[in-house]
């Protein structure tokens, strides 16, 4: 199965933690605010059946007032025209009204006129020759109909008592069916109004009792002559008796719910308001409150969200930057062609780059846990131990060592390792990074090359630059340690003429062979035979006395006649040499240094060759010569 494939993109996570986070954050938003729209809806609808069951309550009051007063009506009319004519009806009927003044409750007055309007009787304590009433709206009605139901009329101001009432009246006939006047019974417009107010229908609520043609017969506001007898809406339907009104006031601006509710005994409706705002206004408040929490909770969870979303991202930033780091760490110690060695505290291997398969022959694996110097020359190991104890006691963070390795085959290479302290964060040591490189090629190459700089290429014997150094050391020793030091300088003799005769390779290979002899001859392992130059050569003899140098310059002459190389024109017929020889004491002479060892020892080679050549001269010495030739003597 492609694994790549089924991976989720971590990289996209912020992204998706913070889309889920604004999809989460939108619903609550979304979920809270229809649930808000809800409550609000609610509340209309709770204060629509609130004001339905006032409007509904009100106008049972309002019928069960108008049957009272009509009651009454009906009573006086019954009177008037049952006794029409008769005498003594009319002073009858003001002492029976007189007496149920007491017992009209909301009913403020009843009254009746003649046809002529004059009054006739009344529950009012009036002088009833001083009143008309026939310019009253309800009179001419009556006088004009023969309609003998009940009239609720508009308020009028009362003529006996001033105030604003409500008007039902009912025609009263004469006996023949002429009209005899109107019977009127009146309520205080102040009495519903005061009756109104103790319910709560906000603060810009109005309960209204109209007539059906829509004039304000009484609300719950004082009473005021620009609004009674008005209508305060358009027309308000008949059909169906009730229901639900969303309208503004003439001249107002506030949008107000209200619930109508005509009478079905009488002409008259009730019109309960509240206008949207007081029936919202708590609503309003608590879901300001609330929608404000809840949007600071959201900021604050959006808040979290992208902060959170910017760590991640951070992390998510931080870890790409370290794992491209370690990508490229891996790749140079894994493409390194030199090995990279993790060396936990123990000395253990906790990381080798594969490398080392190729330069010591083992796969890493085989290594891991294993000791660092396990595969070093046991003769370098306490080198290597030395340096690791040194950067543990911190006298060094970083050292570098050159020793042999074991490879997996049994060869053994030299390697040169760069060992290096790691240090945790608070500056105490974790272990060690080696770098380690195989330097077998230029221990090889370097080895070779200091052969070269030290050795005489035709000879095999220390060339001069080698003699110059060994010189001027075995001087210092000698001077130190107040001891003796030789020196023989040796030249052939009449080689040019050998050249001359054999040619010159014959010259390298007798040059070749009378060096084996010299380095055969100086057998103590601090003589140095050099090739001084030419056929020249030089003997450095440290701790070596005037007898000592005279032994060996004897020995080397003998052995070079045992040898009997060939040389016809050098009078013994065989190549023989001249010596010069010096011995000095640094330490107690006064001398002016190495190049007067050289000087006096040159002397005497030339003295050797003044003297007849095959011979050795000692300078400051009369050397007896074994062959019987006179001694020769050189100045020291
Ligand atoms: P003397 O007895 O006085 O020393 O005579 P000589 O001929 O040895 O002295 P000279 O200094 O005149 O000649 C030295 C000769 O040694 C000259 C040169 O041809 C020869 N020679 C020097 N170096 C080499 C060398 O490396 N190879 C060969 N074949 N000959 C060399
Ligand atoms: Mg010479
Ligand atoms: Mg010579």
């Amino acid at each position: 199965m492609d694994v790549g494939t089924t991976r989720v993109d971590l990289s996209r996570l912020p992204v998706w933690a913070a889309g889920v986070l604004a999809l989460m954050c939108g619903a609550i938003l979304a979920f809270s605010g229809w649930s808000e729209w809800s409550s609000r809806n609610a509340e209309l609808h709770n204060a629509e059946v609130d004001l339905g069951n006032l409007a509904r309550s009100l106008t049972q009051h309002v019928e069960d007032t108008f049957e009272l007063a009509d009651s009454l009506l009906r009573g006086v009319v019954t009177a008037l025209e049952t006794d029409d004519g008769k005498p003594g009806a009319i002073p009858r009927l003001q002492t029976i009204l007189k007496s149920r003044k007491a017992t009209l409750g909301r009913i403020r007055g009843v009254f009746a006129y003649d046809e002529k309007g004059d009054w006739l009787a009344t529950t009012e304590d009036v002088t009833l020759a001083n009143y008309n009433n026939a310019d009253r709206e309800y009179f001419g009605h009556h006088r004009n109909s023969a309609d003998r139901s009940l009239l609720i009329g508009h308020p009028v101001q009362s003529k006996s008592g001033g105030q604003w009432v409500i008007t039902l009246s009912r025609r009263w006939n004469h006996a023949d069916g002429r009209f005899g006047g109107v019977v009127l019974a009146t309520i205080d417009v102040a009495y519903f109004a005061q009756f109104y107010r103790q319910f709560d229908v906000g603060h810009h609520g109005t309960i209204s009792l109209m007539s059906r043609d829509g004039a304000v017969l009484a609300d719950n506001a004082d009473p005021d002559p620009r609004r009674l007898g008005r209508p305060i809406v358009d027309a308000i339907p008949y059909h169906p008796a009730s229901g639900i009104l969303q309208f503004r006031r003439f001249g107002e601006t506030l949008q107000r719910i209200g619930f109508y509710q005509h009478a079905q005994r009488y002409p008259f409706l009730i019109l309960a308001t509240r206008t949207e705002a007081d029936i919202l206004a708590v609503w309003r408040h608590e879901a300001f409150l609330r929608i404000a929490v809840l949007v600071c909770l959201v900021a604050l969870i959006v808040a979290i969200g992208v902060f959170l979303a910017k760590q991640v991202l951070r992390r998510q930033q931080l870890a790409a930057a370290l794992a491209a780091k370690e990508e490229n760490f891996r790749l140079l110690a894994e493409g390194s062609s030199d090995i990279v060695t993790r060396i936990e505290l123990d000395e253990c291997i906790g990381y080798i780059s594969p490398s080392t398969m190729r330069v010591l022959g083992w796969h890493p694996s085989q290594l891991l846990g294993k000791r660092a110097i396990s595969g070093v020359n046991p003769l370098d190991r306490p080198q290597l131990q030395e340096m690791l104890e040194q950067i543990k006691k911190g006298v060094v963070d970083e050292a570098r060592a050159t020793y042999r390795m074991r490879r997996r085959d049994k060869s053994e290479i030299w390697v040169e390792a760069t060992v290096r302290a790691t240090r945790r964060p608070d500056g105490t040591l974790d272990g060690f990074v080696a770098v380690t490189r195989d330097v077998t090629q230029q221990k090889t190459l370097q080895g070779r090359l200091e052969t070269l700089a030290i050795e005489d290429g035709l000879t095999g014997l220390a060339n001069r630059r080698r003699f110059d150094e060994r010189l001027l050391e075995e001087w210092g020793r000698a001077y130190r340690d107040k001891t003796t030091l030789g020196l023989l300088m040796i030249d052939i003799d009449h080689f040019k003429a050998f050249n001359d005769t054999y040619g010159h390779p014959a010259g390298d290979e007798c040059l070749h062979t009378v060096a084996g002899i010299l380095a055969d001859e100086a057998q103590r392992s601090s003589d140095l035979v050099a090739r001084y130059g030419g056929e020249e050569f030089a003997i450095l003899l440290p701790n070596t006395d005037s007898t000592g140098c005279l032994r060996l310059g004897e020995r080397i002459r003998r052995a070079l006649h045992e040898a009997r190389i060939l040389h016809d024109h050098n009078p013994p017929g065989f190549v023989t040499a001249s010596i010069g020889a010096a011995v000095c004491r640094p330490g107690f002479e006064r001398s002016a240094g190495p190049a007067s060892l050289i000087e006096a020892a040159d002397r005497a080679l030339y003295a050797a060759k003044d003297g007849g050549r095959d011979r050795m001269v000692m300078a400051g010495e009369v050397i007896e010569l074994p062959s019987g030739k006179a001694p020769a003597t050189v100045p020291a």
